[in-house]
């Protein structure tokens, strides 16, 4: 059975010596988050992982879903337990508002646990997950009495949150959605349509569903500005919070589907369900880009899990398959064999991903990081930088995060031969589970889209020259220490190839739409690389604190080496994305759609 350990020792590196999070006191909720909680939550956030979650991933694999004639689903054996642990724990709540039942801890450390959840059993993660995603968005738009009735079941776990976006003939493009919703003349609406592909949707590990859905009241204009917002539970809610009748909401079928088959994918039938408005009539998309970007940033959270959680098989795989020779002469010559670890491709392989996922998690938690910033300094300027920071990272951190992850998750895979390929080993669920967050909450390409037409031009280009500012700070703060040269040096052209191609695309992509279009994949990747460049100029300056305090250095050699091999052998790859990005779409786009 595979097996999977929470990075706890890693995240408190990165949290209190990458990232300085003790010192932000200044911040909302950041003086209770003392470095003692700290270590406190995360080992036992890591314990709840390690010991509860990823012993029931596989069997969940197994089993499934079951949906019954009557329209009940039942989650697989053990996720109930394992989900009531995980609620029971409070771990929902971490960093929800105290005036909500929530802990009201930084959202830099809720994170943390999203990743040892997500990498532990991704299809479990997915329930509390998406309820964080539907409580931050009624935080910020539903009324004081929705917040007042809702929040606090939600934040203890005993009701869960959905998110409908979905319709059968609309994805991507939400301007198409047809659920309507009429006024009863009561202040609700009757919703009726009908949703696919709904996470969650139906399940038995709470006693209500607090479902978010995208709908159209009559009348309203055609396209995105003509939806709203509606909350609708599952089973209607007395005012004082006791649960009355069944609502007209009811999940038609499950899907059969690839991976995270714990996780219910369900068709969601609205026959005239009472469903009540989410802030404004016709803002409903604002609304649930609340929603959205909070699990976008989770989504590249489960594309890091999936690649840690591969990881960590394939080293001790890599440590105990006995294959062949080292090329210097045998390492085992009491064995019939070497381990395979003693081959360059197989390291090449393990350092190329212990590599990423060590600058991804720097990455995920600098972001939410930024995220408390945004949310709990009384600084304005402090305020627009965090919130520029966080606009151009969101689609990076999903989209290459889990690009990368499930890359990463296939590498792994690979180094079991074979037996990578047969379920017993369950490399291929890491593989088959990481290959759905490169699609839902927007499929990457449609993150590549987001960055280069959104997020790039946005107020002028502000949010890239505040990044790139960044990046230059620590290159000129850095630039005359000789040990950190194979750090500087190299993020150096990484950042420069970042730089020409940002101008490349003004010069080019304004007269030519397509020019962007064609190269929006490529930049978002070589962003991603010059950001986990950074990360790694960051750990490296630390971990060179932490070697000249003496004692033992191991760790901190082995953080070195892994950095300097993330700059020599992944880094570069920054040069191939720009000469992509510089030819620009004409052989792309050349061929007429009959010639396919
Ligand atoms: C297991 C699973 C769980 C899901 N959970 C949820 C959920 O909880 N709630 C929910 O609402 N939805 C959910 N989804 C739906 C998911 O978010 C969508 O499948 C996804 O957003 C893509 O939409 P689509 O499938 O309609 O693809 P399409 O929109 O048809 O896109 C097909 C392809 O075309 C590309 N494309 C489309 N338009 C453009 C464009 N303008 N420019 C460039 N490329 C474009 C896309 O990148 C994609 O590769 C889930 C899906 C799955 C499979």
């Amino acid at each position: 059975m595979p097996h999977y350990r929470a990075p706890v020792e890693d995240t408190l590196f990165l949290l209190s010596d990458v990232l300085g999070v003790h010192g932000r006191a200044n911040l909302a909720g950041f003086a209770d988050a003392t470095p003692d909680v700290m270590e406190a939550v995360l080992r036992e956030g890591g314990k709840l992982a390690d010991a509860v979650l990823a012993p029931v991933n596989q069997a969940g694999d197994r089993e499934g879903c079951t949906r019954h004639a009557d329209g009940r689903v039942t989650t697989p054996a053990g996720f109930k337990t394992a989900y009531d642990a995980y609620v029971g724990g409070g771990w929902l709540g971490l960093s929800m508002p105290e005036a909500f039942g929530g802990q009201g801890l930084p959202q830099v450390l809720n994170t943390a646990i999203q990743e040892f959840a997500s990498g532990a059993n991704l299809a479990l993660s997915m329930y509390p997950g998406l309820t964080q995603g539907a409580a931050a968005a009624l935080l910020v738009h539903g009324s004081q009495a929705q917040k007042d009735l809702y929040l606090p079941p939600m934040v203890e776990g005993r009701w869960t949150g959905t998110m409908n976006l979905t319709e059968p003939h609309c994805g991507t493009d939400l301007g198409l959605l047809r659920t309507r919703a009429a006024p009863n003349g009561d202040g609700s609406y009757a919703i009726t349509g009908t949703k696919i592909f709904i996470s969650a949707g139906e399940h038995d590990l709470s006693e209500n569903i607090v479902h978010l859905v995208l709908a159209r009241i009559e009348g309203a204009p055609a396209g995105t500005k003509g939806i709203s917002l509606f909350l609708v539970p599952k089973v209607l809610v007395n005012e004082d919070g006791s649960l009355g009748a069944r609502n007209g909401v009811s999940c038609g079928s499950i899907e059969h589907k690839m991976g995270i088959h714990g996780n219910s994918t369900c068709v969601m039938n609205y026959d005239a369900a009472t469903g009540w408005l989410v802030g404004e009539a016709n803002r409903g998309l604002n609304a649930m880009f609340v929603m959205m970007n909070e699990a976008r940033l989770a989504v590249g959270v489960q594309g890091l899990g999936q690649s840690e959680a591969a990881y960590q098989n394939a080293v001790a795989y890599a440590k105990d398959r006995l294959q062949g020779r080292s090329l210097t002469g045998a390492k085992a010559p009491d064995k019939p064999a070497d381990p395979i670890i003693v081959h360059p491709d197989v390291r090449r392989t393990l350092m190329q991903i212990r590599a990423f996922n060590e600058a991804a998690r720097a990455l995920v938690l600098w972001t939410a990081l930024q995220s408390d910033i945004l949310h709990r300094t009384e600084d304005a300027q402090e305020r627009r930088t965090a919130d520029d920071l966080m606009g151009l990272m969101t689609p990076v951190v999903k989209g290459v995060l889990t690009d990368r992850g499930f890359a990463n998750a296939v590498e792994a895979q690979q180094l079991y031969g074979g037996h990578g390929y047969v379920e017993e080993w369950g490399m291929s669920q890491f593989v088959r589970d990481a290959r759905i967050a490169m699609i839902y909450e927007g499929a990457n390409g449609i993150q590549a889209m987001d960055l280069i037409g959104r997020k790039l031009p946005k107020d002028g280009g502000r949010a890239m020259m505040t990044f790139l500012g960044e990046v230059q700070t620590f290159l000129k703060d850095n630039g005359e220490d000789e040990a950190m040269a194979p750090f500087v040096r190299p993020l150096k052209t990484a950042a420069d190839d970042l730089q020409q191609a940002t101008m490349w695309l003004m010069q080019n992509a304004m007269g030519k739409p397509e020019h962007a279009g064609a190269g929006a994949s490529d930049y978002m990747h070589l962003l991603g690389l010059v950001a986990l460049g950074t990360m790694w100029g960051r750990i490296a300056k630390a971990a060179l604190a932490r070697k000249a305090e003496g004692g033992d250095t191991s760790r901190w050699d082995a953080k070195l080496v892994t950095g300097r091999f993330f700059m020599e052998r992944t880094l570069p790859e920054t040069a191939l994305r720009l000469a992509r990005i510089r030819s620009g779409a004409d052989a792309t786009m050349a061929l007429d759609a009959e010639a396919f």
